[in-house]
């Protein structure tokens, strides 16, 4: 199959910021592109070649969609399986399968996958219903403090919360959730692993994530991570790991805990573009993006050595502001050496939504990690 100014479709389910950065790659190989998002003002829409408006979770929307491309891939869990499916016996090409998303699209059965395969997570117990847990509380099954986490449809933080106490659950939806061991970790680390669909793998360096408080968000990521060598090969053996179990194709982003022991625990995956990788456009011989293209069309992957070093530092709504958004002293990181502004294009802002990113690059990660804290403090938000 030519893939290369031809008359081969790609289809992305989502359009949002990674559906967008995808279509970089595909614009630079002249790929035919379609894209499906709920919104008439995705990210993507200027990018893809066609642009579909229709709802992710239903199913004749993503069947209809399906049939009009090749290979559909996707940038959100939050898809319907039941399509893909359908779409995959009736030959279209589903990259990553629906089969590896069925096991990380419910963070319960996530972590059951990873007892099955004897990959290190924290301890945790299923409930079907928020509610349950209070009995478990009652007959001591449980104990303060875990992390409550929604088992479907919780992103960036908002499905997760620390429980300390019975008050804490209250006002959380009764749904399927896992309760899970606090971790007290030293460090949040991140593995991005591409397969490509001929099984050829390659790792990216281990990034460390460092998170707002608050919001439960990446605030900053790290690559390299400053770590020792030691532990970034074992972080790096654990995720090729979890990548070999879940034989997926595409990208496998593993979010990692280092515990106090150095110890390597799996938080969860996601089989697509990550937050963690956005630094490799500037930073690194190919883009986190190029790679997920790569892989999901059988080419093959491309380096995954970093030529820099480097920060990436999320822009997120300020708090207090929601409307039209506008962004404040962008004109001032400009200035600086290696800052690379990206901006998503959603046109609306509100508290601690993603609207862009800035990549710092630096032959030195601790200047790099320096710039990064003048290019958030210099830079804001707002609405008009
Ligand atoms: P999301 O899918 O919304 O990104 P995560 O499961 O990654 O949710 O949790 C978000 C953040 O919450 C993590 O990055 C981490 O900072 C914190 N967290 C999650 N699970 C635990 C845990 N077991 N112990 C301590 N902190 C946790």
């Amino acid at each position: 199959m030519k893939y290369f100014s031809s008359n081969f479709k790609l289809g992305i389910l989502g359009g949002g910021q990674l559906g967008k950065m995808l279509l970089y790659t595909t614009r630079k190989f002249d790929i035919h592109t379609l894209v499906l998002d709920p919104s008439a003002e995705a990210p993507s829409k200027l990018a893809c070649n066609e642009f579909f408006q229709g709802d992710l979770m239903d199913y004749d929307t993503v069947y209809n969609f399906g049939k009009k491309v090749d290979t559909l891939t996707f940038e959100i869990e939050n898809v319907n399986i039941e399509a893909l499916k359908t779409l995959e016996k009736e030959g279209v090409k589903v990259y990553p399968s629906s089969k590896t998303l069925e096991k990380i699209q419910n963070k319960a059965t996530q972590k059951l996958f990873y007892i099955d395969h004897n990959l290190p997570t924290a301890p945790f117990q299923r409930f079907a219903y928020t509610e349950e847990i209070y009995s478990a509380i009652e007959h001591s099954s449980i104990a303060f403090p875990f992390v409550w986490k929604s088992a479907q449809f919780g992103y960036d933080g908002n499905g997760v919360k620390v429980v300390r106490s019975k008050e804490d659950l209250k006002g959380l939806p009764n749904v399927e959730c896992v309760a899970e061991e606090l971790v007290l970790f030293k460090n949040e680390l991140a593995v991005i692993v591409s397969r490509n669909i001929q099984g050829d793998v390659k790792a990216y360096p281990v990034v460390e994530m460092e998170f707002h408080p608050e919001a439960n968000q990446v605030e900053y990521v790290l690559c390299p991570a400053r770590i020792s060598d030691e532990i970034a090969n074992k972080a790096k053996q654990v995720a090729l790991k979890t990548s070999a179990a879940f034989d997926h194709v595409g990208l496998l982003a593993v979010e990692l805990f280092l515990t106090q022991t150095d110890e390597i625990l799996i938080n969860e995956v996601a089989p697509r573009p990550h937050n963690s990788g956005h630094q490799t456009i500037e930073a690194s011989y190919t883009s986190q993006f190029e790679q997920h293209i790569r892989a999901v069309l059988g080419l093959p992957l491309g380096s995954t050595e970093n030529k820099l070093s480097s920060v990436m530092v999320n822009l997120v709504g300020a708090e207090n502001h929601q409307g039209e958004a506008v962004y404040e002293n962008i004109e001032k990181l400009m200035e600086m050496d290696g800052v690379t502004p990206h901006i998503y294009g959603k046109k609306e802002t509100r508290p601690f939504r993603k609207m862009g990113h800035v990549t710092v690059v630096h032959s030195n990660i601790e200047n790099a990690r320096t710039i990064a804290e003048k290019v958030k403090k210099s830079i804001k938000v707002i609405s008009k």
